[in-house]
């Protein structure tokens, strides 16, 4: 070898090396940073959905088939059972701390999350949830407070938070005037307002932003959103509208961050509607496709990371009755969730004892019917949705339980342990499991790990076994890059 040669390979070598290094450093700092939780989503819920969208829409679940995968365990240091507001401080902040507390450690400190370290970093920071804004997932990445109740509180750290983007339910107790900083701050909206964010209160104004309009509070209900079943989507935008409308206001040449919650997922797992459920799950689901999108046309600068804060509801896929079957595709007859169809059917038959007549079961009939996809007449032996003669006694002695408890309280306008004393919302929610093979172990979180999966820049950081809080540390770690 001629000792230009040896040079020139030198150089060669030095200019690979070079590349691999910066190839390797844009891996490990991606630029724009997505991170989906999905509320009470563990294991079961990603597995039951993986069939349910197999069988409904002829394709797995897109968080199912991510390249890097994690299993984060989710206690908080006083349990072994988390809620979201331990777990998500968990996971934005990377600290254990007590049940109830929001962005702050088990001595009651604030700790920074990492969309707090993505903005100073200098990336665009937004937050998308189909809860209330203030509610415990969303609030542990802009605010720091003992108890997630203390909506007035959380309401206010958004309103100082400097984020450029909010999308989703309300933010209930704005207003309050006996909470800590009443004086000092006021109304958090209005204080929102004098921050310089525009607010949003219409899925039409919120689909008419362009980029350049500065920071925006889009809030499209006074409480939560609806479940994906129940929404109005005249009225309300998707996940994946909120999460398009999100990058296309925050993209920039300095990146961005944003947190995408699934709430409702998790509410249908304490009620243990499993249709809904898999409706959730499958809105969720479109939203990481979304992020996908944008990935392929910014790759090698990009993350995407999905997790699960911790299970709900105790999830079996299988149940005695079915053996070793499981028929998920017989919730997709479902149209209501369930907790709106108690309501509805409540509704009818107070409706009718007002006027002094006595509610006749064909007309709940026909509400049964549409919101759970049961057929009242066929063969059961032919068709699994007809209902047996056992399964119509149940939903009918349910009725008339609930026609006799709706008697004894029809002067009352509200029924505050409806679920306990009403019985036919819950009587078809069980039918409709039992069909499909699954059954519930508890209304409450479980302590089962979750599973996180990620895509992109940095992905391979967070692969294998860990607890929630290191997961965080690691993210916080990118986002502060
Ligand atoms: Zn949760």
């Amino acid at each position: 070898m001629t000792d230009t040669t040896s040079k020139r390979l030198a150089k060669l070598l030095a200019a690979a090396a070079m590349l691999a290094v910066c190839a390797a450093c844009a891996a490990q700092n991606p630029k724009y940073i997505f991170f989906f939780i999905g509320d009470g989503m563990s294991v079961p819920q990603r597995m039951a959905a993986e069939e349910f969208s197999r069988k409904i829409e002829g394709r797995g679940l897109t968080i199912n088939a991510m390249p890097v995968q994690a299993m984060l365990r989710t206690c908080p240091v006083d349990s072994l059972v988390t809620d979201s507001a331990a777990a998500a401080t968990a996971l934005a902040c990377g600290v254990k701390t007590l049940n109830g507390a929001i962005g702050t450690d088990r001595h009651g400190a604030s700790v920074e999350s990492c969309a707090s370290a993505a903005r100073k970093s200098g990336r665009k920071t937004g937050i998308i949830t189909n809860t209330t804004l203030s509610h415990a997932t969303p609030a542990c990445f802009f605010a720091h407070c003992k108890h997630r109740g203390q909506y007035y509180d959380i309401a206010v750290d958004l309103a100082k938070s400097g984020f450029d983007f909010f999308a989703g339910g309300g933010l209930p107790d704005h207003g309050k005037t006996n909470e800590t900083h009443w004086a000092e701050y006021g109304d958090a909206i209005k204080l929102a307002e004098a921050n310089g964010y525009k607010v949003v209160r219409t899925k039409n104004d919120f689909l008419a932003l362009a980029p350049g309009c500065g920071k925006t509070l889009s809030m499209f209900s006074k409480s939560h959103m609806e479940h994906s079943l129940d929404m109005d989507r005249e009225r309300q935008p998707t996940l994946a509208e909120m999460l398009k409308k999100a990058i296309e206001l925050l993209d920039n040449p300095d990146g961005f961050f944003i947190m995408l919650e699934g709430g409702q997922i998790d509410f249908a797992g304490h009620g243990n509607d499993i249709g809904t459920n898999m409706r959730d799950m499958l809105a969720f689901d479109e939203t990481v496709r979304v992020a996908q999108e944008f990935l392929e046309a910014h790759p090698g600068e990009t993350l995407i990371a999905v997790t699960g804060d911790h299970e709900t509801g105790g999830l079996s896929l299988g149940c005695t009755g079915a053996g070793y079957n499981f028929f998920i595709e017989r919730v997709a007859g479902q149209t209501t969730g369930v907790d709106r169809f108690s309501n509805e059917s409540r509704h009818m038959m107070r409706k009718r004892l007002e006027k002094g007549e006595t509610p006749e079961f064909e007309e709940t009939r026909d509400l049964v019917a549409k919101a759970f996809g049961f057929k009242f007449e066929g063969d059961p032996e032919k068709d699994p949705l007809v209902l047996s003669k056992s399964e119509y006694e149940r939903i009918k002695s349910a009725f008339e339980n609930d026609v006799e408890y709706t008697r004894s309280k029809v002067a009352e306008t509200k029924a505050h342990d409806a679920v306990r004393k009403y019985l036919l919302a819950s009587t078809c929610r069980s039918i409709l499991a039992e069909k499909a093979g699954v059954s519930w172990g508890s209304a409450h979180h479980t302590a089962l790990p979750v599973m996180a999966t990620l895509q992109g820049a940095g992905a391979e950081n967070f692969a294998g076994y860990m607890e929630n809080d290191e997961f965080g540390r690691r993210m916080k770690e990118l986002c502060a890059r």
